[in-house]
């Protein structure tokens, strides 16, 4: 092992050094962890093993990109407060992981994937079941999307060059007996868990594994008028990001589920229905106890994109997100968020209003473990320190 330090050419701002940081994950297999002091003006980085001067001079060029395209000319976004409940008192504040695995509701299969116990798997369903109150209020029309989605479908929405880090991609054996032999006598798992076979064996690339929900309805839709103008629908699944580095705990998954509510119309229909949404969640969540709070947001554009995108994603307000408290770390996770794509997917995918103009879209989608993780960060795994609502659902 190694570590190194590297002063970036350019500061990074306080409030892009954890985009920053997250970035630094992707910039080289070797880094294995990325730390950035409070000031911005210093880099630690931790390698998996020691290199020659040659490939860090060349890792160091790639850090300094990653900064200075993140940060030259970077305004900082001004975040508005929608809802403030982080002053919520809970009984617990430490970080229940070890405590869920030691009671086998958690068991780690690699990085970021998970198998959850009876008592994790029944907090979800008493959220699922907030989510779904939500979702019938709305009369939203309940969908089964598939778990895999056609590269030409995020090619078509412009997917590959907003999040080309957190894809993960499908494949199979080529339809060569040669190959499937090969792969029946000699496949074998390395120490790492990495299969020892040669990447000619496996086919092109097809499809790829979904990273949300709400576009399998959007390209179902595609290239024809809606039926009536609006539409309100739901749906739950898996989804995948994939977080190198940064897959750590329940706090963030290479696979986790996501519940959407999804709101197609013209502009106003789905702006009120996002408001509507987050009137009725902040009910909710007093009920149950959660301390958090609701604020503008940008999503976790690659290095490239990041500047612009995140920069229109908060001027137009795009993206409200629902950050639970964390008491352990005094921070907070986006549990949730409420989402307006304006024309994007109307326009990318051809979705029509009666009036032949493009169909504005929203959804607001709940990131089930992350409910139940910092539900349980803030009122421990004894059952006895929970709100009667939660305790009765999951216990009986
Ligand atoms: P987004 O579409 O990015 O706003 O995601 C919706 C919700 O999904 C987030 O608020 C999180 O609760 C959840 N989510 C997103 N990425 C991850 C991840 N890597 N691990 C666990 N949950 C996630
Ligand atoms: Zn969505």
């Amino acid at each position: 092992m190694q570590t190194i330090t590297i002063i970036p050419q350019v500061g990074i701002p306080d409030h892009l050094i954890g985009e920053v940081k997250s970035k630094l994950a992707y910039v080289d297999e070797a880094i294995i962890k990325a730390q950035i002091d409070e000031s911005g003006r210093e880099i630690k980085l931790e390698l998996r093993h020691p290199m020659e001067e040659t490939s860090l001079k060349h890792l160091e060029e790639k850090v300094q990109q990653v900064v200075s395209t993140m940060t030259q000319g970077a305004i900082q976004p001004k975040i508005q407060v929608l809802e403030d409940n982080m002053a919520v008192l809970t009984p617990y504040c430490n970080d229940p992981t070890e405590e869920l695995i030691q009671q086998c509701e958690l068991h780690g299969e690699t990085a970021g994937v998970f198998t959850l116990g009876p008592m994790l798997t029944r907090l979800i369903e008493f959220f699922e079941e907030n989510f779904i109150t939500l979702a019938a209020s709305f009369e939203a029309k309940p969908y089964r999307f598939p778990t895999l989605i056609p590269a030409r479908y995020l090619e078509r929405v412009n997917y590959f060059r907003a999040f080309p880090h957190s894809l993960t991609f499908a494949t199979h054996l080529r339809e060569d007996l040669d190959a499937i032999d090969h792969f029946a006598q000699h496949a074998a798992c390395d120490e790492s868990g990495h299969l020892n076979q040669p990447p000619e064996s496996f086919a092109k690339i097809q499809t790829l594994l979904s990273p949300a929900v709400c576009y399998h309805l959007y390209f179902s839709l595609a290239d024809k008028p809606l039926p009536g103008g609006k539409m309100v629908a739901t749906a739950v699944g898996n989804c995948f990001r994939y977080e190198a580095i940064n897959l750590t705990s329940l706090e963030r998954l290479w696979n986790f589920t996501m519940r959407e509510i999804i709101f197609i119309g013209d502009k106003d229909f789905v702006l009120e229905n996002r408001e509507i949404s987050r009137q009725r969640m902040a009910r909710a969540f007093k009920d149950i106890g959660l301390a958090y709070r609701v604020e503008t947001a940008n999503d976790p554009f690659f290095i490239g994109e990041f500047r612009k995108q995140a920069a229109f994603q908060s001027a137009f307000q795009l993206k409200y997100e629902i950050r639970a408290r964390l008491p352990f770390k005094e921070s907070t996770l986006a549990v949730g968020s409420y989402n307006y794509h304006q024309d994007f997917f109307g326009r990318h995918l051809n979705i029509t209003l009666p009036d032949g103009s493009p169909v504005h879209t929203g959804c607001t989608a709940f990131g089930l473990e992350r409910m139940a993780y910092a539900f349980l960060c803030q009122y421990g795994t004894d059952f006895k320190q929970w709100p009667d609502v939660v305790r009765e659902y999951v216990y009986g």
